[in-house]
Formats: C-alpha cells, structure tokens, sequence
C-alpha cells in the first residue's frame, strides 16, 4: 500500500489525582478508532495518549495517603494505562509527564521561553487559605469561605513566573483567519474565538511556589513548573522535540 505519510493523533492526557472517570475511556476510544482507520488508509500512524501527573491535587492526596506523590502517580498511571490495555487501545506511546526526557525538555522550554522574554516573573495574586495553602477565586468560593475546608480566606500575593500569553492573540487571529479548517468544529472556533481572543487573552501563571510536586525551574529552584508548560508540552516532547536542536527532526 502506498504510505500516504505521516499522521499525529493524541488524546489529552489523563490528570492522575484520582481514579479515571468513563469520559476517560469515551475519548480515547474514539481516538483509536480513528488511529486504526488512518492505519488501514496508509498513512503512517503515530498516536500517543498517556497522564498528567504533577500539581497541588496530587501532592496533597498522596500526603493523605502518606505516600510520595511518585508512588502515588504510578499507581494511578497504572491503573489508567491498564484501561487503555483492557480496551486493546493501539496507542505507540504512552507519555508521563514524569518521564525524565519530558522533564528535562520543560526545563529547556522554560529556560529558552525566558531567555526570549516571554516569561516574566510578576506575582500570582488570590485569595488564599492558609491552612489549606491553596490559592482560590472567588467564583471558587463557598459562601465567601475556602471550598475545601470552609475558613476564611484572605487575599495573598505569591512571586511567580507568567507567560506572555496577550502577546499573542493578534497573531492566533490572523492565522485561524487565514486556516479556516484549523479548529474543527467550527462552533468550538467560535467559542475560542469569542470567549477567549476577543475580551483579550490574559497572561498565564506558569510557575508556583507554594507546593513542590512539579518540575523545578533550573536557574530558580524554588518555583515548580506544572500543568500548562508541563502537560500541556507533552504533544511535543512525546514526539522528540528538543528545545536546544532542530524542530525538523520532529516525527
Ligand atoms: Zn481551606
């Protein structure tokens, strides 16, 4: 059959604060089914799927448990990896965003997006509980007071680094402008485009200090990267990207 070359399909990667839910199972069975399909045409199929482990929520479970969060995210990974077996999912790779190449590439990510000026430490501003050390707003609020533990919070400030995220919005627009087809549907575009571009996209807290379970900034060890840099990179790094070398190599 004639290899009609190469094609890249992911899921979003499973959060390992507890156990999978069905939606869990819905999405990435939809994303195999298109896998094997794409396969059967020809083309050259890479689909990776796999878990997103760092974060408050799993520091704090694990210390629940009185566990090590890295015992506590094997156990949950494998348990999500042991569905997508169960279901005969044909996923080529399965990403942890513990992986240490992950790791090492969203340090490199971090360093070269600083070193381009486009993060910036500023400070991280919420109201805070204190017994709970977490940072909420106010729409997470019950009754004004923490949704975990029910106190008072208090406004707090906590240095961060951000992303420059509002740099950004005139040059998405022109490009979904100019490819109509890049997000599909297009009443998902729409909303994208409405809810978010238009009111003026807001810079992006990429760093914390006030839990340790992420991937440590190299030149500052006390911030801790996490979800967005951290997992949102993983369609990248899944697929060998290398901040220091040439994205051409890419899958
Ligand atoms: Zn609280």
């Amino acid at each position: 059959m004639q290899n009609k070359g190469p094609y890249y399909i992911t899921t979003a990667i499973a959060y390992t604060s507890g156990k999978p839910h069905i939606g869990n199972s819905y999405e990435i069975v939809m994303a195999d089914a298109i896998a094997r399909h794409k396969r059967q045409q020809g083309f050259e199929v890479f689909f990776q799927t796999g878990t997103d482990e760092h974060g408050q929520k799993v520091e704090e479970k694990a210390g629940a448990e009185g566990i090590s969060p890295k015992e506590f995210v094997d156990r949950i990974a494998g348990i999500i990896r042991g569905i997508c077996d169960s279901l005969n999912v044909s996923y080529d790779k399965f990403i942890r965003t513990t992986d240490a190449d992950h790791e090492v590439q969203i340090q490199k990510i971090f360093k070269k997006m600083y070193d381009k000026g486009d993060i910036y430490k500023g400070a991280y501003e919420g109201l805070y509980c204190t017994p709970c050390e977490s940072f909420w707003t106010e729409s997470q609020l019950v009754d004004g007071k923490c949704p975990d533990c029910g106190r008072e919070v208090k406004p707090a400030k906590e240095e961060a680094y951000f992303f420059k995220m509002s740099k950004y919005a005139d040059r998405l627009m022109k490009y979904y402008d100019e490819h109509p087809e890049f997000i599909q549907p297009v009443s998902r575009k729409n909303e994208m485009v409405n809810n978010f571009l238009k009111p003026g996209l807001q810079d992006l807290c990429v760093s914390r200090t006030s839990f340790k379970w992420g991937i440590p900034v190299t030149f500052d060890e006390k911030h801790v990267v996490y979800v967005w840099l951290d997992a949102l990179s993983n369609y990248i790094t899944g697929i060998g990207y290398d901040a220091d070398g040439n994205s051409s190599d890419l899958y």
